[in-house]
């Protein structure tokens, strides 16, 4: 064998990467980041991201803490009446909110605010190792499936029950039955879709809800924050406890494949020619480059390689950043509510029509949009859009489309803040193609692969590979694409490291 250069080359430096390869150095690792692009974070962009769940003590934990600083971010409905609704995590707060439009609404509100919560610390309690590997025959593997099983049974009986009949129902069914506001509908429906490639009437919506809970305080609208003084501060506080845990970060070196030697990966060539040797590699990279690119299709086995390409991981949101030269002002909102996302998805009906277009890959003239304002460097106003059931390979293709899927965006916010348009003074659009070819994640997609009950737990990304390992020996995987999936938690980085860990020690 070549002689090693490093213990571990991690391939790519998001925010995954960056955690996973803080806490293997933490270990003593010798670790080297190799990073595509010319900075590192990757999707943790100020241009990408609108509001974030806080990294959980778990992972500050494993890296030894981390000095950032977040901001509670509340969520606002907006309603073209001007009647919105504002929900902010706090249940009495929420429910005097809700109250003014319905009484019934908001005592309900509650009730399956509680149930939720304890289904998605169920399913939280599931996320912060990786899942067993049922085939293994190991019995620290049998262990773990018990563990996860009797926290379920521990549910109680009634729960247990309501637990297993939610699991793959949608959403719509659930709200229509608990809510007679169509807004609030709307808004939870909002939030159990986004990112993905469901409706709100698709199977498996309920699970997507809890899944995002899970991550964010366990609740649905507390839990959702932003980064004080920007993403950058994520990635920079990151990179600096790199420095001291003695990390070499290369940037604008994008790794063109593994290097292969007796069926295991043994380094990664880069597109210049220049080889890095290590005794395993961590790929932060999507599934689909990792196996298709990194590890190289002709180093697959037929039913892999099946399984890969079939893996689901086709974008749907769009951005659109657009710079002001002063604070918009939107109809019966006060300064306050600006500092919220402000969400425009007024019924489930609404959500579904613009969900039936994007199966054809077709652009909705009223689209689903989630809008954040922020300040740019110059100090400037940023309103950040993120626009939902934006295709991947959009119809007639993102060149032609781009201008009609902007017009239709601010035409919609016009409803709301008749004013905007005189105090735009720049518009960038980051559709998902180009969120494939400027981060890296073929697809384009907000988790590096759809999260639904087959691309889950012990199947994520796909069966053989759910424990950070690929198919090839010392090749591993932390990034969205592994369990439990995308935004910005770094839970995939640290099972991974942690898995690594257990492989190398
Ligand atoms: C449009 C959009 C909006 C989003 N909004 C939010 C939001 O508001 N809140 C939220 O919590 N989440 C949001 N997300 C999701 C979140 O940004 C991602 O899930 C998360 O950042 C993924 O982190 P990661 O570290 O796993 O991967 P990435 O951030 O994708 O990092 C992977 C890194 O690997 C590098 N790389 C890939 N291939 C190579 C190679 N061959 N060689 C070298 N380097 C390579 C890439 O350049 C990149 O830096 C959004 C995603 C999208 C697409």
């Amino acid at each position: 064998m070549s002689q090693s250069d490093y213990d571990v080359i991690v391939i790519g430096g998001g925010h995954n990467g960056l955690v996973c390869a803080n806490i293997l150095a933490k270990k003593n690792k010798k670790v080297i980041i190799v990073e595509a692009r010319s900075t590192c974070g990757g999707l943790l962009d100020d241009q990408i991201i609108n509001c974030v769940p806080n990294f959980s003590t778990e992972v500050v934990n494993a890296l030894g803490g981390l000095s950032v600083k977040y901001k509670p971010k509340s969520t606002i409905a907006l309603s073209e009446t001007g009647q919105h609704i504002r929900l902010t995590g706090n249940q009495h707060i929420d429910h005097r909110s809700i109250a003014t439009f319905s009484e019934s609404d908001a005592d309900r509100y509650v009730e399956f605010h509680n149930k939720m919560s304890l289904f998605s610390k169920t399913l939280g309690s599931f996320m912060m190792s990786s899942p067993p590997r049922v085939m293994n025959h190991n019995y620290s593997d049998y262990f773990k499936l018990f563990k996860l099983g009797m926290n379920v049974r521990f549910l109680g009986k009634k729960n247990f029950n309501e637990f297993a009949r939610m699991i793959g129902l949608n959403i719509a069914d659930e709200l229509e039955d608990n809510f007679e506001n169509t807004l609030l509908q709307g808004l939870i429906a909002h939030d159990s879709i986004i990112g993905s490639n469901l409706g709100p009437r698709s199977p498996g919506t309920v699970i997507n809800l809890m899944y995002r809970m899970a991550n964010h305080d366990n609740s649905i609208f507390g839990g959702n924050y932003e980064i004080e003084g920007g993403c950058n501060q994520l990635t920079d506080a990151l990179v600096s406890l790199a420095e001291k845990n003695k990390i070499k970060i290369i940037t604008s070196a994008k790794v063109s494949k593994c290097i292969i030697q007796d069926d295991r990966a043994i380094g990664v060539e880069l597109e210049d020619g220049k080889q890095i040797y290590g005794k395993s590699v961590v790929s932060n990279a999507d599934p689909k480059s990792t196996y298709f690119n990194l590890l190289g299709s002709e180093n697959l086995d037929t039913d892999v390689k099946r399984r890969v390409k079939h893996y689901r991981s086709k974008g749907r949101v769009a951005k659109l950043i657009l710079d002001l030269n002063s604070i918009p002002s939107f109809n019966n909102c006060d300064e306050s509510d600006l500092e919220s996302r402000m969400i425009i998805a007024p019924s489930i009906d609404y959500i579904e029509e613009n969900y039936n277009r994007s199966k054809f890959d077709k652009l909705s003239d009223e689209p689903i949009i989630e809008l954040s304002l922020q300040e740019n460097s110059e100090g400037m106003k940023r309103l950040n859009v993120q626009v939902q059931y934006a295709s991947y390979k959009v119809q007639h293709g993102w060149d032609e489309a781009k201008d009609q899927c902007i017009n239709s965006v601010i035409k919609l916010i016009k409803k709301y803040s008749p004013e905007i348009e005189k105090s735009i003074e720049g518009k960038k659009f980051i559709s998902p193609d180009d969120v494939e070819i400027d981060y890296n994640v073929s697809g384009g997609h907000w988790h590096h692969g759809e999260i639904q009950i087959d691309q889950l737990f012990m199947l994520r990304p796909i069966p053989g590979a759910s424990q950070y390992k690929t198919h090839l020996d010392g090749l591993y995987m932390c990034g969205a694409g592994s369990h439990p999936g995308g935004g910005l938690s770094g839970i995939p980085g640290k099972n991974a490291a942690q898995e690594i860990l257990k492989g190398t020690n």
